[in-house]
């Protein structure tokens, strides 16, 4: 039985690497028919809060991905949140410190700092020296706080991950790393270890920033007795500039996508090519589905495009009919019919919902212009074209055909370019940019188009 997991610190928000993260586990654990567990890591007290774990649900439900067990929908593994899971860790140390394979550490905050001094001044790696490893039993000192630190074997590790092929790290390189601090809470990864273990997670997709833990973790496991899941680390989504993905590059935040009216199922597309390869063409995610494999995963890399990620929206937003885009613009103030109207004659120009609202925005409210284009209107030059548009509508018999009606326009005035469009639309419209002018016109209708124009005249 496959059983990923995603395992979110609720620190912040979701960002564009983390909601990859989940989608491939959520894509594996479906296309072998099994569970995807949603792990809530939040021992780092500090950092955790209700509103970030909040914020993570309600992400991966907008991005359409549910957990089959989870802090919330409870499961035969809980519980799902490693707060509530201490005693758990606890226990596991304390089996661990029986079987002489960790034990307790005593140094002081300074000692170690001195020892890190010293090890970089001489140029070395900083790791701990084991003073207490050798501590006989009764001889710790009283009433001290100690953390647990693990025994660290001398061995070369050997992890064949699905993404990188076989990988092999000589662990003298690691130091007796802690397991438990000094305020008894688990360490990341003891608890993700004993986590995984406990809640027999067979499959382990994350990124690459985690790989350097992975040995540390292998030889738990292995000190615990328990399989290892298997690892796929996935490469690490980098920025233009090929540097990795960060508050730098913008605000890639799921929460923040959504709010620039981004869809959830353009992003699932956009990520889902970050590190993996399912072919061209837009996706649903039970397509994705079906096609998700590890061995298509790739190891270098991946560049996030927000062009990319623009030109899936735009599929996705054309995929949809009208009055759909009309609910999810949440505009109010006017009737369904017409906003799904004006969204299905607009869509094709916008590449996001808040683009699309901005189109619409001219045929929804009058023109409201701002001090400049106010005076650019008043101007002599374009009263006379705003002017002659208006007679020339108003001559118009029948079907109109706005573009010739440009063109008497340009006869009856002799302007061209943008001294006889932008008076226009700004007359018609209050803003400079938008659909093109005829486009401007068969929305607003002869009748509206000429009462605008007017309104300038009088
Ligand atoms: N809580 C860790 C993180 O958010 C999870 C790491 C893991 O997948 O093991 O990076």
């Amino acid at each position: 039985m496959v059983r990923t997991r995603f395992a979110p610190s609720p620190t912040g928000a979701l960002h564009l690497g983390n909601a990859r993260t989940a989608l491939f586990n959520w894509l594996f654990a479906r296309h072998h028919k099994g569970n995807c567990i949603l792990r809530i890591e939040d021992t780092d007290t500090k950092s955790s809060t209700s509103e970030a774990e909040a914020g993570i649900y309600e992400d991966l439900k907008w991005l359409g991905l549910g957990w089959d067990e989870g802090p919330d929908t409870g499961g035969p593994f809980g519980p799902y949140r490693q707060s509530e899971r201490l005693s758990l860790y606890r226990e596991e140390a304390e089996r661990l410190i029986d079987e002489g394979k960790a034990y307790r550490c005593y140094c002081t905050v300074e000692r170690l700092e001195a020892l890190r001094a010293e090890q970089a001044a001489k140029g070395l790696p900083s790791r701990y020296d084991g003073k207490c490893r050798g501590l006989a039993p009764g001889k710790e000192p009283k009433g001290a706080p100690s953390v647990v630190r693990f025994k660290v074997p001398v061995k070369d590790v050997m992890l064949m991950d699905a993404v990188h092929g076989l990988l092999s790290f000589d662990s003298r390189s690691i130091g007796d790393f802690v397991i438990m601090g000094s305020d008894g809470i688990a360490a990341y990864n003891f608890a993700a270890v004993v986590d995984d273990s406990g809640m027999s997670i067979s499959h382990v997709i994350r990124g690459d920033d985690h790989l350097s833990n992975t040995p540390r973790q292998l030889l738990l496991f292995e000190a615990l007795g328990r399989p290892a899941p298997i690892y796929s680390h996935v490469p690490l989504v980098l920025g233009p500039d090929r540097t990795p993905l960060s508050k730098r590059h913008g605000d890639f935040s799921l929460r923040g996508l959504r709010e620039e009216g981004y869809l959830p199922e353009a992003i699932a597309n956009a990520i889902a090519r970050l590190g993996w390869n399912p072919g061209e063409g837009f996706l649903t995610l039970e397509e994705m589905a079906g096609r998700f494999s590890l061995e298509r995963l790739s190891k270098s890399g991946s560049e996030f495009d927000i062009g990319r990620l623009k030109s899936y929206n735009k599929d996705a937003m054309n995929e949809k009919g009208g009055r759909e885009l009309a609910s999810l613009l949440g505009i109010e103030g006017a009737g369904i019919d017409k906003l799904a109207g004006l969204a299905d004659a607009l869509k094709k120009n916008a590449s996001t919902l808040n683009e699309l609202r901005s189109l619409m925005r001219p045929f929804l409210s009058e023109p409201a212009p701002g001090e400049a284009a106010l005076s650019e209107i008043r101007e002599e030059r374009s009263l006379k074209v705003i002017r002659a548009f208006s007679e020339e509508l108003d001559k118009a018999a029948g079907p109109e055909d706005y573009e010739a009606i440009i063109e008497r326009v340009k006869a009856a005035t002799g302007e061209k370019g943008k001294h006889l469009l932008m008076p226009a639309r700004l007359a018609l419209t209050g803003e400079r940019e938008g659909i093109e002018l005829p486009g401007v016109l068969r929305l607003l209708g002869k009748r509206e188009a000429i009462r605008r124009l007017e309104k300038w005249l009088r």
